[in-house]
């Protein structure tokens, strides 16, 4: 039976190191946090995120704009945000009305105040081994692989899913520790290979949002699962891997809800509190 690859309990080991970061910033760090319109989903993650700042001691300044908030006026408060020096990080909150092109927004944010670390800047550090501000999914994926204790080095390591926030930067992070990696993905499905791809996982990140997707019984024995995937089944979250065949055969896996989930947001201040060092050189 597999153990259990919590995130809360490592979450918390995490946010102690960011309290003795923060306490030895010079200012307290300030995270700027903008939503467009109304969207019960980003209300309660901005919740969350501002409940963990306060906890770390952060400044969490969020700017509510109005539903109609045209791509101009959005740019406009993202040039001042770049250009206040009490701001060490900006977040947008997704989604953002459809009149809003995201990657424009997101590649107007200064490099340095990027915590989600999807600027084109960063992802290029990404691709170079450099990073320092990873995107917060693939980051916290990566947090619960190490917290395995597996050495990556040589292993399979299979990523279902090839989105710019998950999967193609976790296949980077993975491959700079030297494991071997294979990205699967829709034509991997429709070509008839998926289950080929998994059985042979020392290592399987599954980031795709369609429960069930991965059958327990593909799942090799002693692997290492994390299931990204979230998934609203008849009044219950599950993920995308079958939880209950595969927690028999593999080493280590990650409930859903409960293990990637609540690593993001800690991840998220990590990223703000490296920006804050690096800003306060
Ligand atoms: P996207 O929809 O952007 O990406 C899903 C990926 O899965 C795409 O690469 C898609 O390929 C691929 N895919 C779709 N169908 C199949 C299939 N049948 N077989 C193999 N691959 C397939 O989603 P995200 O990356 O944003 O998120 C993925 C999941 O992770 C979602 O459930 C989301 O809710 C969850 N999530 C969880 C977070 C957490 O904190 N726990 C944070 C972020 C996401 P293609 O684009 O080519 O169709």
């Amino acid at each position: 039976m597999a153990k259990l690859l919590e995130g809360k309990p490592l979450a918390e080991k995490i946010k102690e190191d960011i309290r003795g970061q923060v306490s030895s910033l010079k200012n307290k760090p300030v995270l700027a946090s903008i939503m467009v319109g109304e969207n019960a989903g980003a209300a309660s993650y901005v919740k969350s995120q501002a409940k963990t700042a306060e906890g770390l001691g952060i400044e969490y300044r969020l700017q509510a704009l109005p539903q109609d908030t045209s791509e101009a006026a959005l740019l406009e408060l993202i040039r001042k945000l770049n250009s206040d020096n009490s701001v060490n990080g900006i977040i947008i909150q997704m989604p953002l009305p459809a009149s809003i092109d995201y990657k424009k927004i997101s590649a107007f944010i200064d490099p340095d105040k990027d915590i989600e670390g999807m600027h084109p800047a960063n992802i290029g550090k990404l691709l170079f081994g450099k990073a320092k501000l990873i995107p917060c999914t693939a980051a916290s994926a990566m947090e619960l692989i190490n917290f395995s204790g597996i050495d990556l080095y040589g292993k399979e390591a299979v990523v279902v899913g090839h989105s710019e926030i998950v999967g193609k930067p976790l296949a980077l992070l993975l491959l700079d520790k030297f494991a071997t990696v294979t990205v699967c993905h829709i034509g991997t499905s429709k070509a008839g290979k998926l289950e080929e791809h998994v059985k042979n996982a020392e290592v399987l990140v599954v980031a795709v949002g369609r429960a069930g997707l991965i059958k327990g019984e593909w799942v090799k024995e002693g692997a290492v699962v994390i299931d990204v995937g979230i998934n609203r089944v008849a009044d219950k979250i599950v993920g995308d891997v079958e939880f209950e065949a595969a927690e028999k055969r593999a080493a280590y896996i990650t409930p859903v809800p409960g293990g990637v989930g609540p690593l993001t947001v800690t991840m998220l201040m990590r990223n703000l509190v490296e920006a804050a060092k690096s800003q306060q050189l």
